[in-house]
């Protein structure tokens, strides 16, 4: 016969939900598939048969291992003790008291759809989920810096912005900071240029907060002064206790250009990465988006068979995967049709090619490029000759001449210039290449927005 608290683990499980205000994606990560195997001398011994909440029992145990004996002892009127299974020796640690909040008001320019709710688990990011959602729980605690490297498009911005919302949800006071390295760059290039602030206060600006939050660190890499800059705060929110997260397209040991004092530093919390989606996580994604949709009222309708079609064909990243299903309901909406697959085929011409070698365009090449730089194609193809516009020109210049095959007149018709210009900047970038690495690092990742399947 089944133990009372067997009996009420039902009950328990609902009134650690509701009573503690534990958020929905940590009571499901952590708590929802806990069951009690048995009871012994006033010591209930709780366990679970998925491994990555087994792996994770010291971390469930200090969050929530009060709040399941005190619901365990309130419904039940016993006076138990809780131990976890796997867990060897020591009782369970009591939840540590909350820090001290400092109050500080910021706006974020967080995505509102980048939460852990909206995040698909699948074998390819489990780990980096699990991870971030422990770095959320536990803020500066357990990982610092959370490390987090994945080929573009497969959910790092994602990830970490969900690791900012869910501090802010438990705390809003709490400052956090999202920047991509790229902003980081402009600001300090600004505070030392035009002096409206000075180096003194952009550093505590940015030691002033509780969680830093910092996007596409392989920009900054190579660049000596915002480096530099960088590791000082750095070091001062790693000293101060303070939640660091850092995303980038490679490992810290990729960075050979990175001094070791500075690259080791990015291996002091916990280095994860996210690789891409199989199919069945293709499709739980795609639903989910449409879910999403469905609730901020878009009346949407989309066969299955779409679905599918676009989850088998499309697999460079869940960015384009995300375009293209954009794509198909704004063709729908258009032509007033259902998304049936024809349609789906017919909008994505040019991003499936079942069983064909992906064709990179110059069109596609201007569009990535001048993405990545903030600035519109109609600049790039203009003729601008400002600094923020002719590089990421060059750059395209030299990406569209190694990956699209086209002859050197067929590039200049594309981009409006004459053939001798194209020659001129494609060697231009060429050479730059070898000796600037910041730039080499920058058409780095460029290629990987490009995805050429070479
Ligand atoms: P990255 O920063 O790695 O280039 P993003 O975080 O910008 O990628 O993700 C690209 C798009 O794919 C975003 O719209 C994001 O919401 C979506 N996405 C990525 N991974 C997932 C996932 N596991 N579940 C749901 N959406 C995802
Ligand atoms: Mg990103």
């Amino acid at each position: 016969m089944d133990h009372i608290v067997q009996e009420k683990w039902d009950e328990i499980l609902e009134f650690i939900k509701t009573e503690y205000g534990i958020t929905n994606v940590s009571y499901k990560t952590w708590i929802s598939n806990l069951y009690v195997k048995k009871v012994q001398d006033n010591t209930v011994y709780i366990t679970s048969d998925d491994t990555n909440i087994t792996d994770n029992f010291s971390h469930i145990s200090s969050k929530y291992g009060i709040f399941i004996q005190t619901a365990i002892n309130e419904l039940t009127d016993g006076d138990y003790n809780i131990k976890f299974d796997n867990e060897s020796d020591s009782d369970i640690t009591p939840v540590g008291v909350k820090d001290i909040k400092i109050n500080h008001n910021q706006g974020l320019p967080l995505n509102p759809d980048y939460t852990f709710d909206n995040f698909v688990v699948s074998k390819n990011n489990q780990l980096a989920h699990a991870t971030a959602l422990k770095a959320a729980e536990s803020p500066g605690d357990i990982y610092n810096p959370l490390y987090i490297y994945g080929d573009s498009g497969l959910g790092k911005t994602h990830l970490m912005q969900s690791i900012g919302h869910f501090i802010l949800e438990n705390d809003p006071e709490k400052k956090v900071m999202y920047v991509t390295s790229d902003t980081f760059t402009n600001e300090l290039i600004d505070s030392i240029r035009t002096g409206n602030m000075s180096p003194a206060a952009f550093r505590e600006k940015y030691r002033n907060i509780d969680v830093l939050l910092i996007d596409d660190i392989q920009f900054i890499i190579g660049k000596d002064r915002t480096q530099e800059e960088f590791f000082y705060t750095f070091n001062a929110l790693y000293e101060a206790k303070k939640q660091i997260v850092i995303t980038s397209d490679k490992p810290p040991k990729d960075f050979t250009a990175l001094d070791d004092r500075y690259r080791s530093r990015f291996g002091w919390g916990l280095i994860v990465d996210l690789t891409s989606p199989d199919y069945e996580t293709k499709v739980a994604i795609l639903q989910k988006k449409i879910d999403l949709k469905h609730s901020e009222g878009n009346n949407i309708d989309i066969d299955d068979e779409v679905i599918s079609y676009m989850a088998e064909n499309i697999n460079s990243n869940i960015r384009t995967l995300e375009g293209a299903l954009t794509k198909v309901i704004a063709l729908a909406k258009i032509q007033k049709m259902p998304a049936t697959k024809e349609l789906a085929e017919y909008a994505l011409r040019d991003i499936c090619t079942p069983n064909q070698k992906k064709v990179i365009t110059p069109a596609f090449i201007i569009e990535v490029v001048a993405e990545h730089f903030h600035i519109s194609v109609s600049d790039i193809l203009s003729l601008k000759k400002d600094k923020e516009i002719a590089l990421p020109r060059q750059i395209a210049m030299y990406l569209t001449s190694e990956y699209t095959g086209c002859i050197t007149s067929r590039i200049g018709e594309a981009f409006n210039k004459d053939h001798s210009t194209v020659i001129y900047n494609v060697k231009k970038i060429k050479f730059a290449r070898e000796t600037d690495r910041a730039l080499d690092e920058t058409i780095r990742v460029l290629i990987n927005k490009i995805n050429p399947d070479i």
